[in-house]
């Protein structure tokens, strides 16, 4: 049998007829960029979120340095972040020219551990990018109580987490801004790229919208120097076309997490990932830990199951960050996770026997490995 690891595909049937009208009337109407589908998009992510503004913009990394710097974020100013996550959110970072401080992340969730937040701060730290890695939210209460304490902006990086919740609350509601991506394969996927800040404060959302369009006011008028980081009036029609099915697809993958939690509960040499009580994850990814993760790997390759590393390569030891000099052992957590993680096929369409002959053939490597 073959378990991809994504099958987009299979979304797009169901989809297609609406997905080929839609996209039809957005090339009649001329709304390519702005416009109509834009405003309806933002609209209703908002809502979604539990927030007041959403701005649509080019994609998951451009919604974060914009978030950064309408909280005020300037060259020479400190962020926070963690060094287990995708490359992007550094990037964000450094693209401002401000200066990324690490901190470890916890070994239990993987997430930035709240612990390690006061050994980073400096006269310069001005806000902490906590990221819900797989979906799932990091610890916002400590983290927003010392950001306060501190009088730091904290910016999500929610590119994985659409919908997730701490403490009963979307993530989005959580801190100053949270930063979305809409890359095809998130949960919410473009047929491009795409991305959104959401939050409740007007003046980050209309600054937001000053930087994605040239700092354009009106017609001819710049009142700041921006950017091109506007959303296709094509992208947002289509994520207004899945936008209303992202709960039940949410549901779906979290009943798929739960299902591979059970088959894998008992599997020797492999550790699941727990959810911390009051986060409620939507499982972008399902990721475990093994010591032994070549071989578990390459028996699933084997037996036509795709598999993911996320990541295999911890930011500060990427060769892109050379520059600032970090050596193995400064973020051991952070090192032991990318040793160890991999992640297994997960969609809202993986069927049951899919699911079972994943596990399956798990169960059976560790006894012939
Ligand atoms: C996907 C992703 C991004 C970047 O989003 P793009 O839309 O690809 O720019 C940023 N951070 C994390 C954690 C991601 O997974």
């Amino acid at each position: 049998m073959k378990v991809p690891f994504v099958d987009l595909q299979a979304q797009f049937q169901v989809l297609s007829s609406e997905m080929e009208r839609i996209i039809a009337d957005v090339i009649r109407k001329n709304a390519f960029i702005g416009g109509p589908y834009l405003k309806e998009f933002e609209k209703n992510f908002a809502s979604f979120c539990g927030v007041s503004h959403a701005v649509g913009v080019s994609n998951g990394t451009d919604a974060l340095r914009l978030a950064l710097l309408a909280c005020g974020v300037e060259p020479g100013d400190e962020v926070i972040t963690t060094p287990n996550t995708f490359i992007a959110t550094a990037e964000a970072v450094a693209m401002i020219g401000a200066k990324i401080r690490f901190v470890d992340v916890d070994p239990e969730t993987g997430n930035m551990d709240p612990k390690c937040l006061e050994g980073a701060l400096s006269p310069r730290t001005r806000a902490v990018v906590p990221v819900h890695l797989y979906g799932r939210p990091a610890d916002m209460a400590v983290i927003c109580q010392f950001a306060k304490a501190h009088q730091l902006k904290v910016v999500s990086d929610a590119a994985q987490a659409h919908g997730a919740e701490f403490q009963g609350k979307p993530i989005s509601q959580w801190g100053d801004a949270a930063s979305f991506s809409f890359y095809p394969g998130k949960n919410l996927g473009a047929y491009g790229d795409a991305g959104a800040v959401v939050t409740n404060s007007s003046e980050v959302a209309a600054q937001v919208a000053l930087l994605r369009d040239h700092g354009r006011t009106q017609k001819y008028e710049h009142k700041i120097l921006g950017f091109n980081c506007r959303m296709d009036g094509l992208q947002a029609a289509v994520l207004s076309v899945k936008l209303p099915h992202l709960a039940e697809w949410t549901r779906k993958r979290q009943s798929h997490a739960k299902r591979y939690d059970d088959l894998l509960v008992s599997t020797a040499g492999i550790r699941l990932v727990k959810n911390r009580p009051g986060a409620k994850s939507v499982v972008h990814l399902y990721t475990v830990l093994c010591e032994d993760r070549e071989s578990l790997r390459s028996h699933l390759t084997s037996r036509g199951i795709e598999t993911g590393l996320h990541y295999p390569i911890p930011l500060h030891l990427q060769p892109a960050l050379s520059p600032m000099g970090f050596k193995p052992g400064d973020f051991p957590v952070a090192e032991a996770w990318a040793k160890k993680v991999f992640s297994l096929p997960l969609f809202p369409e993986l069927t049951e026997e899919q699911l079972v002959y994943v596990a399956a053939a798990l169960n059976e490597c560790v006894r012939v490995c």
